[in-house]
């Protein structure tokens, strides 16, 4: 590639929003085989709500998500802020906080030990879901987090929180499908909503249940079975990834960590930007060779 077409292919992405950090990613985007993205905030809007509440026997919705959301107040999670604005005003004090990475956390709030999470949280901690599994079915079936609340001991209740796809999300992966490319998403959450979810995507590669060090071991993955690989994220957990990808594309409206390990900023956050960065890459290239 010569320099001036490398510059006139960057100039022309950055008038489209897509910002080249590097000028040989515009090369290395033309050499990838498959495009990997994270769930939350990359191809939904990254501002869950709650959708649905079920309570164990023996529990009240309104109670335990009160618990849940005072436990909730020190964490960052997308999923603490739908359960503080579910909760309301007036939520207790949390003492002794502690978070799960990839799992959840654990509290004392009015005297009592108050677990939220993911499955894989209760079922590390020991508690029995079986009063839930019905509930935890359908919520995962329909693309929905379950965020699950353990009070001293036992599951206590269910609350199912719904992240929308973003507009455009389908057909963007559409283009870069009819661009030659495997699409593949890697999710810390469960294997079940990333199923659903991947389903209405069309995505068959899905990558689930990823602890936060793990996205990286995903793109290695990724990596041998298909060739070299772009890897599109927003958050912190998403910024080794982004490293190690062959190209790193990060969502403009994500983390500045992870702004700053990518090669490529789609600045508006829309993934149509992947497309425009793909397009850039294959025209400059093609014009070259
Ligand atoms: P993701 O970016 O996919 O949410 P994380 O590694 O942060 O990945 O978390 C993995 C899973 O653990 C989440 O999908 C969620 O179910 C659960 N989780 C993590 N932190 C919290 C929290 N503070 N409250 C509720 N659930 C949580
Ligand atoms: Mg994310």
């Amino acid at each position: 590639a010569t320099p001036t077409s490398i510059m006139v292919g960057t100039g022309r992405a950055a008038e489209m929003g897509v910002l080249f950090r590097k000028g040989d990613a515009l090369q290395r985007l033309d050499e990838i085989k498959v495009i990997a993205f994270d769930k939350t905030g990359t191809l939904t809007e990254g501002r869950p709500e709650l959708a649905a509440s079920v309570a164990a026997p023996g529990f009240d919705t309104g109670q335990v998500l009160a618990l849940a959301a005072s436990a909730e107040q020190g964490s960052e999670h997308p999923i603490a802020r739908a359960l503080e604005r579910a909760a309301g005003p007036g939520l207790m004090q949390a003492t002794e906080t502690e978070a799960i990475p990839g799992h959840g956390l654990r509290a004392v709030v009015d005297g009592k030990i108050v677990l939220v999470g993911a499955p894989r949280l209760m079922i590390r901690e020991g508690i029995d879901l079986a009063p839930l599994a019905a509930a935890l079915d359908s919520m995962q079936a329909k693309g929905q987090t379950p965020a699950l609340v353990a009070i001293d001991g036992r599951i206590a209740a269910g609350f199912a929180v719904a992240d929308r796809i973003k507009p455009g999300a389908r057909a963007a992966l559409d283009a870069l499908r009819a661009r030659g490319l495997e699409i593949a998403l890697i999710t810390g959450d469960t294997r079940a909503t990333a199923q659903a979810i991947a389903a209405e995507l069309g995505i068959t590669h899905v990558e689930a249940e990823v602890l936060p060090e793990g996205k990286l071991e995903a793109v290695k993955h990724l990596r041998g079975r298909f060739g070299p690989v772009a890897f599109c994220g927003d958050g912190i957990n998403d910024a080794p990834a982004l490293a190690e990808a062959d190209v790193g594309l990060a969502i403009g409206t994500g983390t500045d960590v992870a702004i700053e390990s990518a090669d490529v900023v789609l600045v508006s956050g829309e993934l149509s930007g992947a497309v425009n960065a793909v397009t850039a890459s294959q025209s400059v290239m093609r014009n070259i060779r």
